[in-house]
């Protein structure tokens, strides 16, 4: 019954500090390997941490990123922060997927601090993703927080489970983009932003 253990673990993100490492001793026992073996004995630990840095962003809450770096302006043309560096893990493998996030808005009375948007990013890349979702989750953030006249975003990215699983290697680069509002009625403003992007992105 170590399954059911494992999922009661992954459904309370309060879990405590090294509650997951007894279940990658066990993985790594079924995997055919010696958990004793010197090179193993604290590797339970390490991933117990890495694995809760790398979904951390269950825990964060949107109210503390902006922290108030919201400001009011008279300022109305779009605002482009470009390759935000992201990594995450698809939900399907658990197998790292990472990439870059462009992330465009008109402004209506509202803009952000410039580095919330990366933080914004984070948040709901550090977790079980995929990227379709993980692409809709930042804009509609961004909608919901700045209440633009429209938000862009693109993300591009490469996924290890399509790499090193060998299949479809030559598709293993994926992009996906969600465009609310004026991004998305607008082809002059989705245009702008294209053209913003695509001068030199093409790394992923
Ligand atoms: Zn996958």
């Amino acid at each position: 019954m170590k399954s059911n253990k494992a999922v009661v673990k992954m459904m309370n993100p309060q879990g405590q500090d090294g509650t997951i490492a007894p279940l990658i001793t066990e993985l790594i026992a079924q995997l055919g390997e010696d958990p004793k073996r010197d090179g193993l004995v604290r590797t339970p630990q390490r991933v117990d941490k890495a694995m809760r840095f790398l979904t951390s962003g269950y825990q964060m809450k949107l109210e503390q990123i902006l922290n108030g770096a919201l400001y009011e302006v008279k300022y109305d043309e779009m605002v482009v922060v470009k390759d935000i560096e992201f990594f995450s893990l698809c939900e399907h493998h658990m197998l790292p997927f990472y990439g870059k996030m462009h992330v465009a808005y008109l402004p209506q009375k509202k803009v952000i601090g410039l580095s919330k948007i990366p933080r914004i990013v984070d948040m709901f890349a550090r977790r079980l993703q995929i990227q379709e979702r993980l692409t809709q989750e930042v804009a509609q953030t961004v909608q919901q927080v700045i209440e633009p006249l429209g938000v862009g975003v693109i993300c591009e990215a490469r996924h290890f489970c399509m790499m090193m699983r060998g299949v479809e290697k030559q598709h293993s680069g994926a992009m996906t983009s969600a465009m609310l509002g004026a991004f998305r009625d607008c082809k002059e403003t989705r245009d702008e932003f294209l053209a913003l992007v695509n001068h030199r992105s093409n790394g992923y």
